[in-house]
């Protein structure tokens, strides 16, 4: 029978660390603790596997759940040796969400349940407290209220205010216990009125209540927009945690507080956290009273600190990772209530993982697994121009939850955010508080700003997780968020006024500065000391250590030297796609581009049909051959000016081609260059139809005479362009049947590839170019170009000049997928182009796309944006069947894949499975990839 719920308590549990998939993160973390003898309440969890069946089942659970419930309910009261609901020392305990990933703040929490019109008395005669009983009971009723019952908070909210002022209260902690019983018996009217039913007194009902709610919660609309921002499946389902209480808030004694073994912001080896004494767990986490500083608590609760610092120390080598805990200590008694792997920054996670090596904690194959590849983006972010950032004035410093340097106009809500940010404008949120409700604004701000809350509010936590600057609990910020203004050292910003944020210092000011690249970008550009950057240093190792893990070879997408000098020293080994046409774009070549498209169909025409006439000629005579040689001048007058516009244009590219490809080549050392031969629709370099008509009428306008030779020029340009116009351009006159009606253009590249690797060959640099032909579909077409490719190698480089070259092609169309294993006999080398793989296997325009994918998305039809994340079912068959027929057919061939998913961690896993040899993106992704590659090889070894 399937076990839906698992105890803990006793020294024992049912679960352990590694069943986090039906336990969650925090059901995990209790029953290793609870089996490690640490001082951990009792209680037991519920499974996702029962959040899942109660989503299925449209939000109830099979009778054998519910009895499995009662049954451990049953079995914690008699562990200790009370009951929920007793009118004289009653059993409390708190229902809490726990996913495998964890996502804060993102579901419900419900504390004190048990309570009600008797057990209350009893807590009160049990402690000899009775305002603390009256305020546990108060609190109770308004979170389940809201939580399970639905109630608007601020129905609780206008009763306590309405209370406080009658008694001229100013803080909660002034009501006393008579003037908390006036609160209940409100809150039980609101109750009352909003659900037509009194507040539920039977325990048993309060517990279903909860766990349903919970339950419930995990499809709730914020926890959905977190599990997408952060690729968190939506079939994972939460697990519910039910724990005996314990409180924090039972006086000067108590107190509450979590922490990390680490700085999880900075990675520094440092004990870190905060407290608050004579709270609850809530009152940290909401922001809404700023906690202290942990190392206060040494002298404040002297015992209990070390034996936290003790508890946490053995958990970090246990789980040989930082620790992200919660305590909460009961007149001086510590309890550990939950722990787990601290969610870091990237920053954070390079020290953190080489630390724990240097400290002989981890082996440098485990650091390479403890992290995310994704989080590396995070040390190429930019940080303040120094000078700048000198002379500024700091208005205000806040708390440093989240490195980065961010610059923006000020917003204060996230719908502003959000709303700016489509217009273009960099923003930065500036918020009391954050709530989860919020996660749309956070993510689309370069930075976020708080008032209160400390370094494990939402605002830090989400922001250290999304790699945003925040800074938080800057107290100094007087917020007017109705009026859109904040005062701040004497100054009032509006909206839309600039605003900085240092999230490595938690120094605010009131200008826009400059910023300049990361510290790591720096010394990749030369102009840092690479000695002078700790963190550099740090994260070359740990790559370095990645590198020794991994099979999959890393190559960059880099199409001039600039990008191909980035990559290199980004550790790319290679340049895995090489797109030519963007060199086209220069402004110095675009007009040479235009000339040669608008003259390449008369032209190449003018040179097919001159070349068969001589060849005619020369084996003709007579009469016959003056004939002939008379068509050939009357050809030559016809074509001959589209002739010379189409070769003197490639004559006036070849230098330049040859130029970028040396360069490529120089920066490159010897790895190898893939240079792609043309590949798109060739109407992309030319304008818009409707902005030429548009220029021409206004020009008629203004004067057709005056004008004259403007109009006849663009009026010619807007020919040429409605004769290039296709329907389907994507699918039409683009990749390697371009090289097929204009031959010259694949020539001229070759042409170009091939003087560039002598050239740079006889200065003593090795040189290893890869022609790829893009868009094959049909062995045929790979046959016809290389044919080209493989005469001009012949006749530029002769023999003898060392240069060895391969020539292969791109698999991007579904058919040279199925019929790889004749394409491979043709090839010298495959490199998957899952960009357009995906849309024609897909049936996805990658230009369109955009407009309903996000649709799919939203409603669950997909996980993931098939063209961020290989989708690997589907769109990874074509990639399989490629990989098996390609080396059925040339043992060993070499096959890499240069689309974008070659930086994306989940799809370098599949690659690495699917058995390729390497993987090419874009220079800042390279780093992420020789991460992510080694994880895959971590986490699915296989041979070279
Ligand atoms: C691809 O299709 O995956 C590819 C790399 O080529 P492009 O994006 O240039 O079409
Ligand atoms: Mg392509």
């Amino acid at each position: 029978m399937t076990q839906y719920v698992y105890f803990f308590g006793g020294g024992k549990a049912d679960g352990n660390k590694d069943m986090k998939d039906l336990l969650g993160g925090k059901g995990a973390g209790l029953a290793e603790m609870t089996n490690a003898g640490l001082p951990v309440p009792p209680g037991f969890t519920v499974t996702t596997a029962a959040c899942n069946l109660f989503v299925s089942r449209g939000g109830s659970l099979p009778r054998e759940v519910d009895e499995e419930i009662e049954k451990n309910a049953g079995r914690l009261e008699t562990l200790m040796g009370k009951r929920l609901g007793d009118g004289t020392d009653p059993l409390l305990v708190s229902v809490r969400s726990g996913a495998k990933f964890s996502m804060p703040g993102m579901m419900d929490t419900i504390l004190n349940l048990g309570l009600n019109d008797r057990s209350v008395n009893g807590l009160k005669d049990k402690t000899g407290n009775g305002r603390f009983a009256k305020d546990s009971y108060r609190r109770f009723i308004q979170m389940y209220g809201n939580v399970v019952l639905g109630i608007d908070k601020d129905r609780f909210e206008h009763e306590l205010s309405a209370v406080k002022k009658a008694r001229k209260a100013k803080a909660d902690v002034d009501l006393d216990e008579k003037a908390l019983d006036d609160v209940i018996e409100r809150y039980k009217g609101v109750v009352k009125k909003e659900t037509g039913k009194p507040f539920p007194q039977d325990p048993r009902e309060q517990l279903g209540g909860a766990r349903d709610a919970v339950f419930r919660s995990w499809t709730n609309p914020r926890a959905v927009t977190y599990r997408k921002l952060n690729d968190i499946p939506h079939d994972l389902g939460t697990a519910v945690n039910v724990q005996s209480m314990v409180f924090g808030n039972m006086g000067d004694s108590s107190a509450t507080g979590v922490g990390f073994t680490r700085n999880p912001s900075t990675g520094a080896k440092e004990f870190y956290g905060e407290f608050l004494q004579n709270a609850q767990g809530e009152d940290v986490v909401a922001g809404i009273r700023t906690p202290r500083p942990i190392a206060e608590l040494q002298t404040v609760m002297p015992k209990a600190y070390a034996q936290l610092r003790d508890i946490t120390t053995r958990l970090e080598r246990h789980y040989k990772d930082v620790q992200d805990f919660e305590f909460t200590i009961q007149d001086n008694t510590l309890y550990m209530l939950q722990t787990r792997n601290g969610k870091r920054t990237g920053v954070a996670a390079v020290h953190i993982a080489v630390d724990l090596v240097d400290e002989g904690i981890l082996k440098p194959a485990e650091a390479v697994g403890k992290v995310d590849p994704q989080s590396l983006d995070q040390l190429l972010h930019p940080i303040f121009d120094p000078v700048a950032r000198g002379k500024a004035e700091i208005a205000a410093k806040g708390l440093p939850a989240s490195p980065g340097a961010a610059t923006g106009a000020v917003v204060f809500t996230a719908d502003d955010a959000v709303a700016w940010s489509q217009k273009g404008k960099r923003v930065v949120l500036v918020r009391m508080e954050t709530v989860p409700d919020d996660i749309h604004g956070m993510s689309v701000a370069q930075g976020i700003l708080t008032a209160t809350g400390g370094m494990t509010s939402h605002a830090a936590v989400v922001g250290r997780q999304m790699g945003k600057p925040s800074v938080v609990g800057c107290g100094a910020l007087d917020i007017d968020a109705k009026a859109k203004s904040l005062a701040v050292a004497g100054k009032r910003l509006k909206e839309g006024d600039s605003i900085s944020i240092d999230g490595s210092t938690g120094e605010v000011i009131l200008k826009e500065l400059p910023t300049s690249p990361s510290e790591v970008l720096q010394v990749v550009a030369g102009t840092l000391k690479a000695d002078r950057s700790p963190l550099y240093k740090k994260f070359e190792r740990l790559l370095g250590w990645a590198d020794e893990v991994r099979r999959l070879g890393v190559r960059a997408n880099a199409d001039i030297p600039r990008d191909a000098k980035v990559a290199f020293a980004f550790g790319a080994r290679g340049i895995g796609l090489c797109r030519t046409e963007h060199m086209f774009f220069a402004e110095d070549r675009l007009p040479y581009v235009v000339k040669m498209i608008l003259s390449a169909a008369r032209g190449q025409r003018g040179l097919d049909v001159t070349r068969r006439l001589k060849e005619r000629i020369a084996d003709a005579k007579g009469e016959h051959a003056a004939a002939l040689r008379k068509e050939l001048a009357k050809a030559q007058k016809e074509y001959g000016k589209a002739i010379a516009d189409y070769t003197g244009a490639l004559a006036r590219l070849l230098p330049m081609q040859r130029a970028d490809f040396a360069g490529l080549f120089e920066e490159m050392r010897g790895t190898p260059v893939t240079i792609r031969t043309l590949d798109p629709p060739l109407h992309e370099f030319l304008p818009k139809r409707e902005e030429l008509m548009v220029r021409i009428a206004t020009l008629t306008a203004k004067g057709e005479k005056r004008n004259a030779r403007e109009i006849k020029r663009l009026s010619s340009l807007l020919r040429g362009v409605e004769e290039l116009h296709e329907f389907n351009p994507m699918l039409g006159h683009r990749g390697c049947r371009l090289g097929i009606t204009y031959p010259e253009i694949t020539r001229m590249q070759a042409r170009a590839i091939f003087e560039a690797a002598r050239n740079v060959s006889k200065k003593g640099i090795a040189v290893k170019p890869e022609i790829m032909i893009p868009l094959v579909g049909h062995v045929n077409e790979l046959v016809a170009q290389k044919k080209l490719v493989l005469e001009t190698a012949a006749e530029v480089l002769g023999k003898g000049s060392g240069v060895e070259y391969l020539v292969g092609t791109m698999i991007e169309v579904p058919r040279g997928a199925l019929t790889a294993d004749e394409v491979a006999k043709e090839a010298d080398f495959f490199s998957f182009g899952t960009n357009d793989l995906t849309q024609m296997g897909f049936g996805l325009s990658r230009d369109d796309a955009g407009r309903f994918l996000t649709q799919y998305l939203e409603q669950g039809l997909l996980e993931k944006d098939p063209f961020v994340s290989l989708d690997a079912s589907g769109v990874g068959q074509l990639v399989e069947i490629g990989v098996r027929k390609g080396r059925a057919a040339k043992p060993g061939l070499k096959i890499g894949v240069c689309g974008e998913h070659g930086g994306d961690p989940a799809s370098i896993r599949f690659f690495h499975g699917a058995g390729l040899d390497y993987v090419s993106c874009s220079p800042y992704r390279v780093p992420i990839a020789r991460l992510a590659a080694a994880q895959a090889q971590l986490e699915k070894p296989s041979g070279d």
